[in-house]
């Protein structure tokens, strides 16, 4: 899981995010939404499209209307085809952009043909044409600028299909060509205010998450989070896949001393520099670093053997005992002490969150009490989830 707040710019014309990683982590927790609204949305069109086959037959008659109603029933086709391929997709929000993208442009088609097939009734069509601009872009889940194109340019079309046959006055014309531009522009205004709003309603939500999880001073993941979503996600996908994974506690050595001699001012900007050397030194969006107490910070490694995770633990030790932290007229510096516990779930099935954590605990004391600035590590053996 990513340690860093998800950078959250919407641009203004395309309503999306500007981070093209946010945008597809915001259509990812939304494809349930996305694609339930497809269903409505090609549902009720194909329904009320194919009820307007009545009208072609009134004014051609049988076989005449015939074209028509064929034209007409490959768009219901087409959604129930779509609809089911989404669902099952295993990109669901890409496939329903393309369904919506399908679906739209032959309903568009198709209706040429009819209103070709029905020239008298050119100022009808107007209207239709002017509300299934306003469906394609508010009501069936789509990227707004593919929407826009599809709605537009068939209007386009129609517009000029319309002025070239030329069967009604001019005025009538011009009446029918400002109300097909007026239902585009209020139509893609409206899904450009609706697709920023549901995203600034989602970076909300995720500022607001990002608070209840993280520690203020570090930035890191708290206690709260670390049982409920993180060590038992990890533990059961470890569990499921079979796979390895370690864990690292550490704490920083005299620490009480910096704070006594400097202040806790200067104490707090020296976590703040060994969080950040935590979080740099790990695998981004997979590594969790928590912090476990005052001074104590846990790493959560998934899919890492021991050997890999000590040789990690080393170098974060190396590291911080070679760093100086500027603070006023004082450069601080401590040292960490780090117990590594790994875990092979290929082996162990039973192993508990908890039991890792007492074990990582207890090498981490081990390094205290063996004069700290030290890394011990052990392979949790098969035996110890039943003991804790
Ligand atoms: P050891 O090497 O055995 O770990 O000794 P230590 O001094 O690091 O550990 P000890 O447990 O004696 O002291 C930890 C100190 O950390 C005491 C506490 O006031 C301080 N502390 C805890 N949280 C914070 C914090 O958020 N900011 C600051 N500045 N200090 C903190
Ligand atoms: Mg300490
Ligand atoms: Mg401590």
């Amino acid at each position: 899981m990513p340690n860093d707040p998800i950078p959250a710019a919407i641009a203004r014309l395309r309503g999306e995010f500007v981070c093209a990683a946010t945008e597809i982590g915001f259509l990812h927790a939304q494809s349930r939404t996305i694609l339930r609204d497809l269903r409505r949305a090609l549902t009720l069109c194909s329904l009320f499209y194919m009820m307007f086959s009545v009208t072609d037959i009134l004014a051609l008659g049988l076989p005449g209307a015939i074209p028509s109603l064929l034209a007409r029933s490959t768009v219901p086709m087409l959604a129930w085809v779509g609809v089911r391929h989404a669902w099952r997709a295993p990109a669901p929000v890409t496939a329903a952009y393309r369904v919506a993208s399908a679906f739209t442009l032959l309903g568009m088609l198709t209706y040429m043909i009819v209103a070709w097939r029905r020239p008298a009734d050119t100022l009808l069509h107007g209207t239709s044409v002017g509300l299934m601009a306003v469906v394609v872009l508010i009501f069936i889940p789509n990227r707004l600028r593919t929407a826009v194109a599809i709605a537009l340019g068939a209007s386009l079309v129609f517009i000029a299909l319309s002025w070239h046959q030329h069967l009604e006055s001019t005025r009538h014309l011009v009446s029918m060509t400002m109300l097909i531009l007026f239902a585009n522009a209020f139509g893609a205004v409206a899904a450009n205010r609706h697709a920023r709003l549901w995203r600034e309603q989602y970076r909300t939500q995720q500022v607001l998450t990002n608070l209840s999880v993280r520690d203020p001073l570090t930035g890191c993941y708290n206690r709260r989070h670390l049982n409920a979503a993180l060590l038992d996600g990890e533990i059961a996908r470890a569990r499921r896949y079979r796979l390895s994974l370690s864990l690292i506690m550490c704490d920083l050595d005299g620490f009480k001393a910096i704070n006594d001699t400097y202040g806790h001012h200067a104490g707090d900007e020296l976590l703040r520099s060994f969080a950040h050397l935590l979080q740099t030194m790990t695998r981004e969006s997979v590594d969790t670093v928590v912090r476990y107490g005052g001074e104590e910070f846990l790493i959560i490694l998934p899919e890492t053997r021991l050997d890999g995770a000590t040789e990690l633990a080393e170098r974060v030790r190396t590291a911080f005992a070679a760093l100086r932290v500027d603070c006023g007229d004082a450069a601080l510096a401590t040292t960490a002490s780090f117990g590594v516990v790994g875990a092979d779930f290929a082996v162990s099935q039973a192993i508990t969150p908890q039991s890792l954590i007492a074990v990582a605990d207890e090498l981490m004391y081990e390094a205290k009490r063996g004069g700290r600035n030290q890394v011990r590590a052990r392979q949790v053996e098969p035996g110890i989830a039943r003991v804790a």
